[in-house]
């Protein structure tokens, strides 16, 4: 989370070979500029990943800039964010609608897309941990469309209970295990560093973890915990700080590191009973 990020729009720009990224108008503090829509050239013609909020200005856009009909649309994960307007482009275009299954999305899928499924130049990585039903989409050349997993500008909101810092941990060292050299994220600029980038957000949240479990040797709670992490961001963001904290206790109570002492908001540390 970033205290005062700058909300310019990015021009319309080809990040990487065949591949055009429109960033759709909802700028704000958990969406940066905007969400990123990527507009991939297949041989058949273009597939749109994360068509965006509901916006006829956004889907005009699409339309016009894609440079031959659109045949497919996948979801890296059904965020309202990221989808709502995949109805309306589905309806204007005749194209299905991929993504993982089941979705968070307000509407159907067309096609299911499973882990290390392919479809055209594209192959799903299931990644949960931001949402359960979170894919990254590997392209050609080393690049991976990450979504909302891995963004250079922000770490990633984890939300219980669809949010699950235990996966969030697993995607990012999945991510780690692989020889990526672009990714294309669903907010904010492209990274060009892309271990180094999933490196530093693991050893971020191995800290904090560290850190909230030293906090609770004692009893403490997430409000006491909030204001140690999270004192500097906007009052906006809070909410979304205050749950990713929550992530990560319920990862804790899970691995039984703590436990609560009142139903959730007061925690300490479990001793181990081990010499
Ligand atoms: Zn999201």
């Amino acid at each position: 989370m970033s205290a005062s990020p700058d909300l310019t729009p990015p021009d319309t720009a080809r990040v990487s070979t065949g591949v055009l990224r429109i960033t759709a108008p909802n700028p704000g503090p958990g969406t940066l500029h905007g969400t990123n829509t990527y507009l991939v050239e297949e041989d058949e013609g273009v597939v749109v990943i994360d068509p965006g909020p509901e916006s006829d200005e956004h889907l005009s856009r699409i339309l016009q800039l894609s440079s031959r009909p659109i045949i497919r649309i996948v979801l890296t994960h059904g965020h309202p964010d990221h989808c709502t307007l995949a109805p309306a482009l589905a309806a204007s275009t005749g194209s299905p609608i991929w993504g993982y299954a089941p979705s968070l999305a307000s509407f159907p899928l067309d096609q299911v897309l499973g882990d290390g499924e392919t479809i055209g130049t594209l192959k799903a990585i299931y990644t949960p941990g931001h949402s359960p039903d979170h894919l990254c989409l590997a392209h050609r050349d080393g690049v991976l469309f990450t979504g909302d997993l891995v963004m250079g500008w922000s770490s990633t909101v984890v939300s219980p209970p669809n949010g699950r810092m235990a996966d969030y941990f697993r995607s990012l060292e999945r991510l780690l295990t692989r020889n990526d050299t672009l990714y294309l994220p669903g907010h904010g600029p492209l990274v060009t560093n892309p271990r180094e980038r999933t490196g530093e957000l693991l050893a971020r949240r191995m800290r904090r973890e560290a850190e909230i479990i030293a906090q609770s040797s004692t009893p403490v709670t997430i409000a006491t915990l909030l204001e140690s992490y999270y004192s500097h961001i906007p009052p906006s963001l809070s909410g979304a700080a205050r749950r990713t904290i929550h992530a990560h206790l319920l990862k804790l109570d899970e691995e039984k590191r703590v436990m609560t002492t009142d139903g959730g908001e007061t925690w300490v540390a479990v001793q181990s009973t081990q010499a």
